[in-house]
């Protein structure tokens, strides 16, 4: 079976046309780089979470999960610089009034220079250079740099006025360092804790786009991760083996993955290191998928002054009094499900029993992350009934889908084409054994399976097929 070169306009058509995704306010025309998830999306949302939460928050020890809310007291963002700091180097072509990211279009065509480490100031020189080019229409003056605000501003209250503006979070991160005390309060433990988050971000983003890759409204799983001074090396190589470990559990193809440690200009001021991983995406290259970054007592540093508030840890083991250091593992969930997309999906050529050229599109998701586990069908519609009664028995313990309509071919093809690992087609025999057919979408064989077996046998199925 040849795999075909595929492209990202390709596969995220695929994923309007199946269900993964729906364009934002479409009956209203939609809202510009939004994005809702439909019902494939929303359950492979589901399932990347909870092997997030099996493989990082329940299996490893130290580790805790907390919800803090979106919306807190603007000091958090004052006392982390994002205030201040939180900005995008803002140009616009002084023809066509198209508007880029100075950083984004001078990597673009300047690939040898490292941006990440430049200053406002020598930004603007290369902008102004005349060697940069309006990618909309080929002019090459473009305004002086303006620093934008990225951070969504809001208001609680009825006044609309300085005392009641909020932000929306631009990280999940802060919620988990301003309740750092109440955690360790709490659960009673000690250092080294680990505290994990799962939630929406909000970023005004000047250039969003590349589908899902860059949005508005994301979700990140981050986890901040505190332990003694001094032991900064030891539980980054902890967290770097773990994420790489994760990404494994994904099921990523390694030549797709790569690690990208960060230049000593490109690290803020108070990291000692920080590695991303990047996916090698179909035509728009590599990608960020997430960071994991040393942090130092930066952000419990900050937040004690400028809340006033005592966030030292007294070491039980030698009485010292210390504030913690961080290792920041920060994954964005939706460019792991945009990625796990474009490596899973496949359009296969095939050759049928009667030597016919055929192709089937597959998504070859890893097994427990499929949006659908299970997909229960009738070959007859005589026996809907029957077939109903099996698919009854499972759909509370499995995500399944019921499928009654066109012949077991096409429907065969439908879940490849959203990925459904395993069809279960009960048939004219079925009467007789008590048995139905297993379908396997990667291999397409086939097996007889007891009814009264089924359910120990897609467990076994999903045991079987999971990464270690
Ligand atoms: P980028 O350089 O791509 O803007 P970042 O370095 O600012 O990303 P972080 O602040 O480290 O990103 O956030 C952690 C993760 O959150 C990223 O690795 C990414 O997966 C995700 N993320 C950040 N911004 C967005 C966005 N606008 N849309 C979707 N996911 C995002």
């Amino acid at each position: 079976m040849a795999e075909k070169e595929k492209t990202f306009e390709e596969i995220t058509t695929h994923l309007q046309t199946q269900g993964f995704v729906y364009p934002g306010s479409e009956i209203y025309g939609g809202l510009a780089n939004s994005w809702d998830y439909g019902p494939l999306g929303a359950l492979l949302k589901n399932h990347v979470k909870d092997l997030w939460l099996r493989h990082f928050v329940r299996g490893i020890e130290y580790n805790v999960q907390i919800d803090p809310a979106i919306i807190m007291n603007p000091k958090v963002w004052e006392a982390t610089g994002h205030v201040a700091n939180f900005h995008d180097p803002l140009v616009d072509c002084k023809y066509c009034h198209a508007r880029y990211r100075a950083d984004q279009i001078i990597h673009q065509q300047k690939p040898d220079l490292d941006v990440d480490g430049m200053t406002q100031d020598q930004l603007n020189t290369i902008m102004q250079s005349g060697e940069i080019v309006c990618p909309s229409c080929g002019h090459k003056e473009f305004t002086p740099i303006r620093q934008f605000q990225m951070m969504f501003k809001t208001f609680i209250g009825v006044t609309e006025d300085k005392q009641s503006e909020v932000y929306l979070r631009p990280e999940t991160a802060q919620g988990i360092f301003i309740n750092f005390k109440n955690v360790l309060r709490t659960t009673r433990r000690k250092l080294p804790i680990g505290i994990c988050d799962i939630g929406k971000s909000f970023r005004n983003e000047i250039t969003p786009g590349n589908f899902t890759f860059r949005t508005r409204e994301f979700e990140q799983m981050e986890i901040e991760f505190f332990f003694k001074p001094g032991e900064d090396d030891k539980w980054f190589a902890f967290y770097k083996d773990n994420c790489k470990a994760f990404v494994e559990k994904l099921g990523l193809k390694d030549a797709n993955v790569r690690f990208r440690d960060h230049e000593p200009a490109e690290l803020a001021f108070y990291s000692k290191a920080t590695t991303d991983i990047e996916y090698l995406f179909p035509t728009i290259g590599w990608g960020e998928l997430m960071g994991i970054a040393c942090r130092g007592d930066y952000d419990l540093g900050r937040h004690m002054k400028y809340s006033s508030q005592d966030l030292t840890y007294l070491d039980p083991e030698d009485n010292t009094r210390y504030i913690p250091h961080v290792v920041e593992p920060s994954f964005g969930l939706d460019r792991l499900m945009l990625a796990l997309c474009c490596d899973a999906y496949d359009v296969e050529e095939l050759t049928t029993k009667d030597g016919k050229k055929d192709s089937r599109v597959v998504m070859h998701f890893a097994p427990e992350l499929a949006p659908y586990t299970i997909a229960v069908m009738p070959l007859s519609n005589k026996l809907n009934d029957k077939a109903k009664a099996v698919y009854d028995s499972l759909h509370e313990d499995f995500d399944a889908i019921f499928d009654t309509t066109g012949s077991i071919g096409k429907r065969y093809r439908r879940e490849d084409a959203i990925g459904t690992p395993l069809c279960i087609t009960y048939d004219f025999d079925s009467d007789n054994d008590g048995a139905v057919t297993v379908r396997e979408r990667d291999s397409m064989t086939q097996e007889r399976v007891k009814i009264s077996e089924l359910s120990n046998y897609i467990h076994s199925f999903l045991g079987k097929n999971r990464v270690k």
